[in-house]
């Protein structure tokens, strides 16, 4: 049966591409067993430490997101717990490499049934086992030159994301994966458009693959019409691409004169690296959930260096940092609620803050602690009543409190939240915030009642719905009132069909995704702010 033309998947990474399809298969390892336990861990061990090797060689011709992954992978082998099960296999007479990959199973089945963010690191350790089987066999799988083809496979590892080059253009379709990997980010901030969750029929067949990671699809063998049409398409996103990278340095002013602040969104610092920070008008969301992805809660140090760090690069510009907002579809391990029947209604954000203050103080510290070097702002997620905001500033008052008692210094920075529930945009003059921010993503999903991560009602999670416009215009109305900031930081301010009516209602400052700054720049130069 020849294989569907045209498969619906998860975006991952925005993008158009078109390429050969490159298939990849599963790593067969065969390796002669010697019968000997002693010789078998000696083997083991050494393939471990020569894919230990591998990564790090990789990690330092990578950029630093890419290195951090890679380290994330390193200390994964490193760890006793991963390798003691295959040697407790060696020894009871088990052949190295059955015992590795048996033991690296479990661990992976052990991830199967937990929610997205765990099942995102599945890929890791698919990548760990394959590499060390890789060396045991003496098969370890140099990338080849793929550039500009189109990565077909069930899910991709980070290590042959990194070893492969996208110089040339290129995709990635994966029947299974998730758009909260560490792959699914690399391939965001390096600009390969991904789509995953396409179902096996994308491993069954097809040459030659066309890509568009932000609508999800993917067709395979497309006929000459389509693929002449899917080609203009790509020239004129190209073109609008490039006409929008040539003014990314200058600020945005809509073609009346109104000018409108562009601020960056940051799912995780290292992404700055390949940002200048001249290109924006400051950071206008950093979700601090990047802290949590390697396991465990991060400590007052680790925190204050992460939130430092983002300051110094922003060089004055301003910066905003959410407190965590865990939960809904950001569970962590360990931290959130489990078992509720609907994660998007439940203890997320500041909700979990709250009910979880140990940690929530621990930020409030270190946010303190890093505002002393650059005008730092504190954001709240999720806030449905105006006392949740007012328990996160007594925390926050009592955290500055402490640190200047103990001689740390500190700074009580501004304390703002975002617009996302109903109940706040509709009474937003109730909250005693010192500045606002639309989240377009979950306001959206809350007044269509349509979840954002089901696919089934994409088609009704449309911000564009007049509904959830008018509630954004009355947000900024009534920051205006108030004199205070309103920005809008959901994934609408990066639409550029969306921009003409944010601008409308009356917002004059977005914050977006890195990629998306020049064309939302663009799409303001072409706007009017007045009606
Ligand atoms: C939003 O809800 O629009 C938002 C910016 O927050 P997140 O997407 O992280 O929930
Ligand atoms: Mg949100």
């Amino acid at each position: 049966m020849p294989p569907p033309s045209d498969l619906a998947g998860r975006p991952a990474a925005p993008g158009l591409a078109i390429g050969p399809v490159v298939r990849l298969a599963a790593l067969a390892a065969a390796r002669r067993f010697s019968g000997d336990p002693v010789r078998e861990v000696d083997d083991l061990l050494t393939a471990i430490e020569a894919a230990i090797a591998d990564l790090a060689t990789l990690a330092e011709t990578t950029g630093e997101d890419g290195a951090g992954i890679l380290e994330f992978q390193v200390a994964m082998l490193e760890d006793e717990a991963l390798r003691e099960p295959a040697l407790a296999l060696i020894a009871a007479g088990v052949a190295a490499d059955t015992a590795w990959r048996q033991a690296v199973e479990v661990e992976i089945a052990g991830y199967e049934d937990g929610e997205e963010y765990v099942r995102a690191r599945i890929a890791d350790l698919s990548d760990l086992r394959d590499r060390v089987l890789g060396h045991l066999s003496g098969t370890v799988d140099e990338a080849p030159p793929m550039s500009g083809a189109v990565l077909v496979a069930a899910d991709l590892t980070p290590s042959r994301f990194l070893a492969t080059d996208w110089s040339a253009g290129g995709a990635i379709a994966l029947a299974a994966g998730s758009p909260t990997s560490h792959v699914a980010m690399l391939a965001r901030s390096r600009g390969v458009p991904m789509v995953v969750g396409l179902g096996t029929a994308v491993l069954d067949g097809g040459t030659e693959a066309m890509v568009d990671g932000s609508a999800g699809t993917v067709w395979l063998d497309p006929s000459p019409e389509a693929r002449t049409e899917f080609r203009r398409r790509m020239a004129t996103a190209e073109a609008a691409e490039r006409a929008a990278e040539a003014t990314i340095g200058q600020p945005a002013v809509t073609r009346d004169g109104v000018p409108v602040a562009v601020l960056i969104n940051l799912a995780d610092p290292a992404e700055l690296d390949r940002i200048d920070p001249a290109i924006c008008d400051g950071v206008g969301l950093v979700r601090t959930e990047f802290l949590f992805h390697g396991g465990g809660l991060p400590d007052e140090a680790r925190q204050v260096a992460a939130y430092g760090r983002i300051v110094a690069w922003a060089q004055g510009r301003p910066v905003t940092i959410r407190t965590l907002d865990a939960g809904g579809d950001k569970p962590i391990p360990g931290l959130t609620v489990d078992g509720e029947s609907n994660p998007f209604l439940g203890t997320r954000g500041i909700r979990l803050s709250l009910a979880r203050p140990g940690p929530f103080r621990v930020q409030l510290r270190a946010l303190a602690r890093a505002a002393v070097h650059g005008p730092l702002k504190i954001m709240v997620p999720m806030v449905t009543v105006p006392a949740e905001l007012d328990a996160a500033r007594r925390m926050l008052d009592e955290a500055v409190a402490e640190l200047v008692a103990a001689g740390i210094s500190a700074r009580r920075p501004p304390l703002g939240m975002m617009v996302e529930v109903p109940a706040a945009a509709l009474a937003v003059d109730r909250f005693a915030a010192d500045f606002l921010s639309i989240g377009s993503n979950d306001l959206t999903q809350y007044v269509t009642a349509a979840a954002r991560d089901t696919g089934a009602v994409a088609d009704l999670a449309d911000p564009g719905n007049p509904a959830v416009l008018r509630l954004i215009a009355e947000v900024a109305a009534a920051g205006a009132r108030r004199g205070i900031e309103v920005s809008l930081c959901g994934d609408m301010a990066g639409d550029p069909a969306f921009v003409p009516a944010l601008l409308r209602a009356g917002l004059r400052s977005l914050s977006v995704a890195p990629a998306a700054i020049a064309r939302t720049k663009a799409a303001i130069a072409a706007a009017a702010a007045r009606a």
